[in-house]
């Protein structure tokens, strides 16, 4: 099932964020004033967070995405702000900028996070300067004005016959662009519904609106600040994500669990559950459906009722906490849980990675496509007591509590 938590939470700040820049402009917040001098200046400063942030953390796509948005606001403020919107230079160069920027915003999507002083990284340093170099030529005044005049038309083709650019004084094909580039990176995030997706996918609608306010005050400036901010935001949330969360299962993770002990009050319970005969799906199957087995017990034990949380504590180990609950009420959500697991048909896909198969595959006869397999916990639960005062010893309670499950016949929980 498609769970709609991930993208609302991923373009939450996108959305927080373009909303917070309208409120801005508009003076709604009473604070425009007072701000104003900063406004034109801010995207700069944030552009150079967010690259140093693409630096620091291998982010290819954000310091890329960061430099040109600085770049625009620069163009912006200091080429067109100042000058009179009409004549050439705007006509010209005002649209090769609306054109350049959603290709430009669009390629960096695609680049791999590779690190930016590689030589990819490199050639793609190159490649933003092409952006540059064609508007610099669309408005410099050497260019003969019979060229120029041509490319202004070319610029200014319009595309449709009828009026539906009324609303936008971009170029038909600017409008386009950005239309296109936004559906594809919609269409990206609506599969992959991470944060820096959501920001790609934000800062590029962001961009394309920047520019259609472009004279409009400080807006272009906040529009692009807006940019900024979704990409850098988006940063912090991978990072939050690769510290605390699991890359398997995408359960959080020990420094998850650790962390969340110290917030637990006085009355809490802890589970420990552990997969049954776990090595022989390893051995069976290759460590590769190992890994699938895994993934889909952790989806199963996200959904644990009881207001437990889950977390992976390692290797084929969940943990189980369980807040302001005593054993006694959670047995009966673990036991439910630990049914669920049992009764469910677990399909692998045969993915065949000869490479990654397990030596002995032949005496273990070959995994048949779309196999469906059983899998069951075994699970130990304590709460605090006098011998266990606090949530690491608890845990230790809960870890010999499982080995009696283990030693029991596993398929079971116990307090
Ligand atoms: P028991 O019922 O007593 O728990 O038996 P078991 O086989 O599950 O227990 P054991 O602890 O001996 O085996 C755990 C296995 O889990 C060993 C290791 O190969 C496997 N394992 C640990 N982490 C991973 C992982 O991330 N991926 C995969 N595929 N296997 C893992
Ligand atoms: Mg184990
Ligand atoms: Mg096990």
């Amino acid at each position: 099932m498609w769970d709609f938590r991930k993208p609302v939470i991923a373009l939450l700040a996108p959305t927080l964020l373009v909303v917070l820049s309208l409120a801005v402009a508009g003076g709604h917040l009473g604070i425009g004033l007072s701000v104003q001098g900063i406004l034109p200046n801010l995207p700069y400063g944030l552009s150079i967070l967010a690259m140093a942030l693409g630096l620091w953390f291998k982010r290819e796509r954000v310091f890329f995405t960061a430099l040109p948005l600085g770049l625009v606001n620069v163009t912006m403020l200091n080429l067109w702000q100042q000058a009179p919107a009409t004549g050439p230079l705007w006509e010209v160069g005002f649209a090769a900028l609306c054109i350049v920027l959603p290709l430009y915003l669009l390629s960096v999507t695609f680049f791999q996070d590779q690190g930016i002083f590689s030589r990819s990284g490199l050639t793609r340093l190159l490649w933003l300067f092409l952006p540059v170099i064609a508007v610099v030529v669309a408005v410099d005044s050497t260019v003969p004005a019979q060229a120029q005049k041509w490319l202004g038309e070319a610029l200014h083709a319009r595309l449709f016959s009828t009026d539906v650019d009324f609303w936008s004084h971009l170029p038909q094909s600017a409008i386009l662009l950005f239309g296109l580039s936004m559906l594809f990176l919609a269409g990206r995030f609506v599969i992959n519904p991470t944060p820096m997706e959501g920001a790609m996918l934000g800062a590029m609608g962001a961009a394309w609106a920047a520019l259609h306010h472009v004279g409009d005050g400080a807006m272009p400036s906040l529009l692009l600040s807006a940019a900024l901010m979704m990409v850098i935001v988006a940063v912090v949330q991978d990072a939050y994500h690769m510290a605390f969360l699991d890359e398997l299962t995408g359960l959080p993770g020990r420094r998850a669990l650790f962390a969340d002990f110290r917030r637990l009050g006085q009355r809490y319970s802890v589970a420990m559950v552990d997969i049954d005969h776990f090595k022989k799906f390893n051995d069976t199957y290759g460590h590769d459906i190992g890994d699938q087995v895994l993934q889909m017990v952790a989806s199963r034990l996200e959904r644990v009722t009881g207001g437990g949380r889950s977390f992976r504590y390692g290797g084929e180990e969940f943990t189980i906490v369980f807040p302001g609950k005593d054993v006694e009420t959670v047995k009966a959500h673990l036991e439910a849980l630990r049914e669920i697991i049992a009764g469910s048909n677990f399909l692998l896909r045969d993915e065949d990675r000869p490479d990654k198969a397990p030596k002995d595959r032949k005496e273990a006869g070959p995994a048949k496509k779309n196999k469906n397999i059983r899998v069951t916990v075994s699970m130990g639960v304590a709460g605090p007591s006098v011998e266990y005062p606090d949530p690491d010893a608890v845990m230790k309670a809960a870890d010999k509590a499982l080995y009696k499950a283990k030693e029991a016949g596993r398929n079971r929980v116990a307090a």
